[in-house]
Formats: C-alpha cells, structure tokens, sequence
C-alpha cells in the first residue's frame, strides 16, 4: 500500500510525531509512504511533469554494512535526513522540492521530528480543495502516483474535507477515465480510496475524542503564563484577565482556570447570564480579596459569551473589574504563543500511538468500512466513525447557537462537565457551607511516599470542596509520623491558594507505614476525630491503606472511609494506569533528553545512556523511550542478559553505519535504574564506548531526582483536581453508609477503604482485597502492566528487527 500523510488547518504540536509516526509504522508494515506538503493545497498542485523524485534505490550505506534484507534497507532508504527538517525544502540530495508537493519518503526524512513545534511538512488552508475542480486534480495526482490511502491531521475542517473526498472518489475516478487522464487500469487498482482521520487541534474541540493532538502543549504554554503572572499579580495586588484561544470550545478556558487557580472562567459552554456576569464576578472575587487574596486572575476564552450570546471581551471584564472593584487590572492576551513551540510528553506520545492505530485502520479498511476518526477515551486509543465525530462537533456550535447550552456541555466528553463543577467548588468560596452540620465529616489529608507533581493540586481541590462542603479538612504532617505526633492542623482556604502550581509535597511525605504502631495510629484517630482519611501518594500509600483495613476489626477508630489517591512519578500502583507525578515526571525526562540528544549530535556521534528512577517499574523508561526516539529501553520487567546486549550492539553498529558519513547523530538509551544489578548504566555505558570503535562513542547520564520534576504540569493538575473530587464524593457516601450501620457491623463492612483508578475508559474504584490480588508486592508493582506492549513499539519505531536480524 502507498499511504500519504497531510497536515491541514492551523498547525499544533504534535503534527511531526503524526508524520513521522505514520511515515516509520507505514515502513515496517511493508508500506510505501508519502508526504504531502502544505495540506489539502499540496494535494490539488500535485508535481509538475518535468520535476524528477529522489533516486531512492541509491542507498548510501558503509561498507562493513550488511543486513539481512537489503531490500528493507532499500525501502527504509535511509536518507540524510535532511528532507523538510529545515522548513526550506531545498537541499535533498541536491535537488530542489519546487514543483514537487507529493513526495516520497524515507525513514531518516524524518528523523529529529519529535521535538518540533509545529508542522515540518507545512500546513495551509486551500480553497482549491474546496471545489470539486479541485478535488479532481487531488484524485489525479494521488493516482498519478499510485496512492490511495490517505492520513489527515488537522481540525474538524479538515476531517470533513476527507470525508467528502472520499465519498466523491469513485465518481471522481470516473470522470478522470472518461477524460482519459487515467487508464482502466488505474481506475479499477484505485477505485477506492482509504481515508483516516487524526485531531490536530489546539483547542480540544472534537467530540469523541477526550484529547486533540496540539491541546496539551498549549495549556502548557497557558499555564506557564499564569504561573508567570501569578507572582507578579501578587506583588502589585493586581487583577488580570488572560485571553486565551478557543472559539466554540472552552476547554483551554477551563483546563487553565483549573490548573492556574483562576478566580472566575468565561467559556462558551456555560456562559454566565446576561447583565448579571459583572455582579456575579465581582462578588465571587471580593470574597476571595476579604479574606486577604492579594491577586485576580480571569480568564476568557475568545469565543466567550454571555447567555443572549453578546460576546464578552477582556476588556469589558478589566473594565468592571477596575470601576466596580477598583482593581489594578491588566490584559494579556496569549495569541499564537499558545500554538505551542515544543510538543510537551504528551503531544509526542499521543500522536505516535494514533499513528500506529492510523496505519493499521487504513491497512485493514474496506470499501464498506466508514472513514475512522483516531481518538483517545482516558487512557485507551479508539477508533470512531470520522463524521459522526465531525457531525458532533458541529452539534456543539450548533447548540451554542441556538442557546441550547445544556446540550452543548452534554455533547462534550465527561471530563469536560467534571472538571468544570470541579473548578466551581474549588474557586467559590461559601459564606455558609453547603451541609447540614450532622453530615460534615472531619477529613485528614497525608501524603506518604515520595513526591509526585499533583500531590499538593489534589489536596487543594479537596480542602476547597470540603469547605465548600462544610467538613474540616485536616493537614497531617510528614505522614503517619506526624500522625503519631499530633502534627496535624485545619487548612483554610486561603492556606492553600498557591498549591495548584507547587511542586513537592506541602503536606512533607516520607515512607513510614501505620503498622510501625497502629493502636497508637487508632488512638490518634479517635483523639482528632478524624472521620475519613485521604492518602495521596505512592505503593506505600496503598500498603498503608490495606494495613488501615485489616486493622479495622480490631481497632473500631479505623472504621471511617479512607481513599488513596495514586501519586507516584513511577506509575507502579497496580490497576490503575495512571498516577499523579507520572505526566510532570515524563515532561522532565523529555526536557532532558532534548537537551541531551541535541549535545549528543553537536560534536560527534555518541550514545547516551540515560539512567531513570522508577523502582522496579519500567513505565517511565519505556514512555519516555516513546516519547524521546530513544532506540532501546532496558526495564526492570525484562531484566538485561548477554544476548540482548549483544543485539544491542548489533543494532547500535549497523545503525550508525548506515548514517550518512561526517554527519554526527545523538542517540539515546534509556536505562530504569532497576533493570539490572550487574549490567549498570556504568558498564553498558562502557560498553557501548568499547564497541562502538570509530563509529560512535558513548556516556552516560543520571537523570536521578530531576525527574519528580519542578512545578507539576497542567495535566496532573488538571487530573488531581478531577481525581480529588470523585475521592471526596466517595467518602461523603461511604460516611453516609458506615453511618446506617450498626456499630459493631462497621468492623467488618467492606469497601469503604478503596482506591480511584483509570482502566481503559474509565475511572473506576477498586477495593482493598481486588487490589492486593493484582499486586506483585514483592516488586511493588502489578501483576499485569498496560504499558508493557510499547516497548514492542519503541522497537518498532526504530527498524530494530530489521536491523538485528
Ligand atoms: P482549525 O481547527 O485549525 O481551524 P480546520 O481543519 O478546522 O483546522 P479549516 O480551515 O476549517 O481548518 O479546514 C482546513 C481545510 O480543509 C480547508 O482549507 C479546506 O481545504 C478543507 N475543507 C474544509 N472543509 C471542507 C469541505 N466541506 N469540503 C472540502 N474541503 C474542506
């Protein structure tokens, strides 16, 4: 099959990790792949008659090369990667790309794709392709060149763009035989064309689709905005209202005004009620100015609204803000800085996964199986039919249009409606709490383990909700320690106003267990009166909380609901697939690998191996090998042996025999620091040097405590504060429970000590005996692991079996 990938529409991060996904998973499943320059235009131009392609059998390779298939080597042909890395197009192989938009490519086209912000193969918005005239033109020079499967990235323009491509194929084929631009034979082999879709969207607003590609490193940009503000704001006592994109979509709004503990949102979805937003925002950020806030922060998107649908501007919001509140208020207005720049972990992972599904969707479709849209529900890659997608979307703007409000939420994914109820219980602060006395529990909060970005996010979210709530949120101190040393205080809702962007713990967390003496853990339960308990954090934090349940029968002060929260940057709590920490975590491996790689190239080639923590989990080596390029892995999971070494340096040696010659390449390995006691990062390090001889040098590096991160990334943030708040919902109904019971069936009543975990699609609560079962406690992790299958995937990325064998 030759598969052709585009970018269309505005560009986002994570546009290269599509193509390079797409050009490298084509490859190795035996695919001829193609690019198309500049979108849906580079379609319609097509390549002038007179313009020769590369000579792709032309394979430089050193002479002490050899493999096996050389006729991979020819289809891999491995180029010297300089083809449309430089934005210019101009220098491949010495010919020029003018004239030529449908290009063949090659495995090292696209190499160094990764980290690039933007789209390397340009993206543009055509109205050629928007007559059927023009479409024509596409249909003849994709067939011209024998392709008829087709990639799109781009926003629900672009998508429906394909859709209607494909549906007009076979007519258009019709009509360029019956011009006899075509032959029969060309339209019976192309009577079909194959179409998948992938988001490329900064804004989020596809349907069906939790995440767009592009989205997330643009909240990161927002968010280093407001953290950047915050500091500033503070120091002056001022207000400020960022705009920020978003048209029919608030989710950037939303998400920023969750991760960056804004004051008030405006977003399409929910627009505030007309004439009474000004009232309804003054008295919301007075409140929070009475009990001493020194900053404001609003934020806009800019397609906000109010309910009659009359737009409302930063500068309407400063201006109530500076009459009404006499404020000090300033606009800033992100702009295209929120395009992004550097794909965040995120940006680079999720592309490279849709990629793959991308590939295998067009490999396996049919002329009767619809055009699929590649998404992601929670932590699983779906497929879905690309213009129900599309139709959904539309419904969306649809909806806001007619002032259907609730419909447009419901039409955005659940996440979508949690997290906004989530932003208003933790930005809203009560004059009289929500619950009847007799319902407010006193709840403690601790974090055991090591740090994890998030931690302090998700004790905030919930100190804020059970204010909001009525209950007395508790801070215990540096874990069961300072449990045991009455090291517990009340949190206010101003104590905690900061936490959403602080790295570390606030609470301070350390690894002691409540069995180092748990009736005296019992006593100080019963002392403080602590009516549930919330554990932020690692393996511990659910060691703690299975000791917490056995002990229960024996000590009854035990007998409240207690949640554990998984908060760990190695992501090696069993069941769930996620852990606060784990995305801050794999953005500081990210950051460093750039840095690293990018040291590698610049004076002669050299292979880093790069040491991570993780214990005896590999999550981190593995998506962070994913998510950097790198060309092995080694994990705790898989142990290292002799033989493996061996390939490796089999693998090492003809890779960069095949680099161009004078041309220095970085390269990278990525080591979990528990995957082996004998073989170390030193002695592979050393032995990569010793072979590698005249073609590459190596060295090494740790990557130690950087890697829990500085200040958390606005996805554990985001997270922590949706997490939180489902925890604190399952303690307010467990409390109701427990409370029915008689008191001695409270001892033995199960499930009220459970743990909240994202499997698949979903968000799910497991209890104590289901967890221990999937754990392997002896390696502290669990039994079966989601991730492991993408080391498969690094290897793949990288011809390793092609190579090796
Ligand atoms: P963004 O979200 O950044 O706006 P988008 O993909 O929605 O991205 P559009 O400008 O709407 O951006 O679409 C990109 C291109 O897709 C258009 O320039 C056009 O070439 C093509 N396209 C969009 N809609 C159609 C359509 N109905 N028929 C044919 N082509 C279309």
């Amino acid at each position: 099959m030759k598969i052709a990938v585009l970018t269309s529409g505005g560009d986002s991060a994570g546009m290269n990790a599509v193509v390079r996904g797409v050009v490298r998973i084509g490859i190795v499943k035996g695919c001829e792949t193609w690019v198309v320059r500049e979108g849906y235009e580079g379609l319609v131009r097509g390549n002038e008659e007179n313009v020769q392609q590369p000579p792709y059998d032309n394979i430089p390779a050193s002479k002490d090369v050899t493999i096996a298939d050389p006729g991979f080597l020819k289809t891999l042909r491995f180029g010297d990667g300089t083809l449309l890395r430089d934005g210019t197009f101009d220098h491949h192989y010495g010919r020029s790309l003018k004239g030529r938009y449908i290009i063949r490519v090659g495995w090292d086209d696209v190499r160094g794709y990764l980290p690039q912000g933007g789209t390397l193969i340009g993206t543009a918005r055509s109205k050629a392709f928007r007559t059927h005239e023009g479409r024509l033109k596409a249909a003849f020079n994709m067939i011209k060149e024998g392709i008829d499967a087709l990639v799109v990235c781009g926003g629900d323009g672009s998508l429906t763009g394909a859709d209607v491509f494909r549906s007009e194929w076979p007519g258009l084929v019709a009509e360029l035989h019956a011009s006899g631009k075509i032959t029969e034979a060309q339209a019976t082999q192309h009577g079909h064309l194959k179409i998948v879709g992938l988001v490329g969207s900064i804004d989020n607003d596809m349907s069906m689709t939790d995440l767009t590609i592009g989205a997330p490193t643009a909240l990161h940009r927002i968010c280093e905005a407001i953290d950047s503000i915050n500091s500033t704001a503070a120091s002056h006592k001022r207000a400020f209202v960022l705009e920020v994109m978003g048209r029919h979509c608030g989710w950037l709004a939303l998400m920023a005004g969750v991760a960056g503990g804004a004051d008030f949102i405006f977003i399409p979805e929910r627009p505030p009620e007309a004439g009474r937003w000004q009232e309804k925002m003054c008295e919301a950020i007075s409140r929070h100015r009475s009990v001493g806030k020194r900053k404001t922060i609003v934020i806009i998107a800019e397609g906000a609204h109010d309910s009659s649908l009359a737009p409302i501007k930063a500068d309407d919001v400063k201006e109530v803000l500076s009459e009404t509140l006499g404020l000090d208020t300033r606009v800033t207005t992100l702009g295209h800085t929120q395009r992004g720049g550097r794909p965040c972990y995120y940006d680079r992972v999720l592309p490279t996964l849709q990629a793959v599904e991308a590939v295998d969707a067009l490999l396996e479709a049919n002329p009767d199986t619809p055009s699929y849209m590649i998404g992601i529900s929670e932590n699983k890659i779906t497929r879905v039919p690309l213009m129900e997608a599309v139709e959904l979307t539309r419904n969306v703007a649809k909806a806001i249009s007619e002032k259907d409000f609730a419909k447009a939420m419901s039409l955005r994914d659940p996440e979508f409606a949690e997290t906004l109820d989530g932003f208003f219980h933790t930005s809203w602060l009560m004059k009289e709490p929500y619950l009847p006395i007799q319902k407010r529990l006193r709840v403690a909060f601790m974090h055991v383990g090591a740090p994890a970005g998030g931690m302090n996010a998700a004790t905030r979210a919930a100190v804020r909700y059970c204010l909001y709530q009525g209950h007395t949120p508790l801070a215990v101190y540096n874990g069961f320690n300072g449990l045991l040393d009455d090291n517990i205080t009340p949190l206010t809702w101003l104590g905690v106003d900061n936490w959403m962007a602080r790295g570390g713990s606030e609470l301070g967390t350390n690894r002691t267990l409540p069995s180092t003496n748990i009736g005296q853990v019992a006593s100080k339960f019963q002392e403080h009166d602590i009516n549930a308990l919330m554990l932020i954090g690692g393996f511990e934090a659910f060691t703690s909380l299975v000791e917490l349940e056995e002990a229960r029968e024996a000590y009854p002060p035990l007998c409240v609901p207690v949640v554990h929260l998984p908060a760990t940057i190695s992501n090696n709590v069993p069941v769930t697939e996620y852990s606060l920490g784990s995305d801050t975590s794999l953005n500081a491996l990210v950051d460093a690998c750039d840095a690293i790689k990018q040291s590698a190239a610049a004076s002669r080639s050299r292979v880093f191996v790069v040491e991570t923590q993780g214990g005896r989990c590999g999550y981190i080596a593995t998506m962070g090998a994913l998510a950097t390029g790198a060309c092995i892995v080694y994990t705790p999971e898989d142990g290292t042996n002799l033989d493996m070494l061996r390939q490796d340096v089999k693998y090492m040696r003809r890779r960069y025999g095949i680099d161009k010659k004078g041309k220095a390449e970085g390269r990278l390995i990525i080591r979990s620091e528990a995957a082996s006691s004998v073989y170390t990062t030193e002695v592979i390090t050393k032995m990569f040097k010793e072979e590698g001889g005249a073609l590459f040098d190596s060295r090494m590096v740790s990557l130690g405590h950087t890697l829990q991160g500085n200040i958390p990334s606005p996805i554990d943030r985001t997270r922590a504060v949706r997490l939180s708040l489902k925890s604190m919902h399952f303690i307010e109904e467990q409390a109701e429970q427990l409370a029915k019971l008689p008191w001695k069936q409270r001892w033995t009543h199960k499930g009220a000590d459970a743990v909240i975990t994202i499997q698949g699609t979903k968000v799910k609560w497991v209890g104590v005996k289901e967890m221990v079962e999937q754990a392997d406690i002896k390696n502290r992790r669990g039994k079966t692991q989601w991730w492991t299958k993408y080391k498969q995937m690094v290897e793949m990325l990288v011809a390793r079996e092609q190579l090796v064998n």
